[in-house]
């Protein structure tokens, strides 16, 4: 096994962004890859070709890939003589070992410059099969086993396995956005859904210490070391909100106290995206999940922010959700208990239905005090 051949799907319509597009998803190879496993990265033909060490681990580098946004799929491939004989000479021995009835030989030249095609390689490289010993027949449209061959400059490449990968858009491809991440379920798969389309998140985590226990800190920090698999060293913030808690709790109607929390988040969810330069903010609402989130609570909560605000879960079902945080080895973190800021205050009636004016006469009676930003690099 001597390479690695990328292929990428979305990225590839982007005409004059593409190259600002891979030369991102190659640097993203690369910081997942081990060094002990890869000579380089090179672009090639709208392919990338990832040259492996001599003793690569293939199962690192297959896990490795699997953790980046913008790989359509991968194939582990073997490096062979860009002539049809010898190409046919060197696959013989692996596709001996395939057990198939039907088959196909699909070839891709990259390198124009050369006096056969395409169409030749496949013919003549199974001709070659079927008269040494390949006992099966060739049906070109959804065979039992393809045979993968690329022409590159100077080498030709063959693989039998393609590996469906992440898809989505290469992370940094797509600015920046602040991810207002509780220890919940939802905003974790929120900040996913977002990174998978090029984003890079900055994590915004309000908790009540020293009021309660650091679990929810503690298991935010399990959540960004997880998430950061997908975008590389990731900033968070942790933000004292019991202050403001208080305040709310003693001096607003109480019904209205889940409201006017998620207003507070989001105003200095903003005054951390100004710092960090993002230019929106991503929660982790899906409607009518619970009373907080109805469509009439989300638009008086939406009245305190100027950047837009992101819900990429907004029309998925729990169920769903769960099953995403499962692959993702995110279920048994999101569902241990923490007393969050916000189960810790939460009102046993809360209006479905808040009303701006109310909303905002209770927030007159409010002295907040905005709290102090600082981040870590998990
Ligand atoms: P989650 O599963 O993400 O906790 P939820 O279903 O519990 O969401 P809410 O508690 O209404 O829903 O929170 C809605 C969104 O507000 C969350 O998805 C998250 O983006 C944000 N949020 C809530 N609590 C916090 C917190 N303590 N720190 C940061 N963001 C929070
Ligand atoms: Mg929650």
């Amino acid at each position: 096994m001597e390479a690695v051949i990328v292929h990428y799907g979305e990225l590839a319509l982007k005409g004059g962004n593409r190259d600002f597009f891979e030369r991102v998803l190659i640097q993203n190879i690369k910081r997942v890859l081990d060094r002990q496993d890869y000579t380089s990265v090179n672009q090639l033909y709208g392919r990338l070709l990832v040259n492996l060490k001599e003793g690569a681990s293939q199962k690192r580098v297959r896990n490795s890939l699997m953790q980046v946004f913008g790989i359509e799929n991968f194939s582990f491939a073997y490096k062979t003589k860009q002539n049809i004989e010898a190409i046919a000479k060197d696959v013989l021995p692996y596709v001996k070992k395939c057990k198939f009835e039907t088959f196909a030989v699909k070839t891709r030249r990259g390198n124009k410059n050369l006096p056969f095609s395409s169409v030749d390689v496949n013919k003549q490289v199974g001709g070659f099969l079927l008269k040494n010993g390949i006992d099966a027949k060739v049906k070109l449209k959804n065979p039992d086993f393809t045979l993968h061959v690329e022409l590159f400059d100077n080498d030709a490449f063959f693989y039998f396995e393609k590996i469906r990968g992440l898809q989505g858009m290469p992370s940094g491809t797509a600015g920046k956005v602040v991810s207002l991440l509780s220890s919940g379920f939802d905003s974790p798969i929120a900040s996913f859904k977002i990174m998978r389309r090029g984003a890079k998140c900055v994590f915004a985590h309000f908790h009540s210490y020293p009021y309660t226990n650091k679990n929810s800190i503690n298991n935010v920090k399990e959540i960004v070391k997880i998430l950061e698999k997908y975008q590389g060293d990731s900033k968070v913030y942790f933000i004292p909100f019991a202050d403001i808690q208080k305040e709310i709790m003693t001096k607003a109607p109480e019904a209205l106290r889940v409201v006017l929390y998620r207003r507070y988040m989001i105003r200095i969810a903003e005054m951390v995206a100004k710092r960090e330069k993002a230019d929106a903010l991503v929660t982790g609402e899906s409607l009518a999940q619970v009373a907080s989130q109805t469509l009439k609570n989300m638009k008086v909560i939406n009245e305190v922010a100027t950047l837009p605000v992101l819900r990429p879960l907004v029309g998925m079902d729990k169920k769903e959700i769960i099953s995403i945080s499962r692959e993702l080895g995110l279920e048994e973190i999101c569902s241990s208990p923490y007393d969050d800021c916000c189960s810790l205050f939460t009102p046993k009636h809360p209006t479905v239905a808040a009303k701006l004016s109310d909303v905002e006469k209770a927030e007159v009676n409010l002295k907040v005090e905005w709290p102090k930003l600082s981040s870590v690099h998990d």
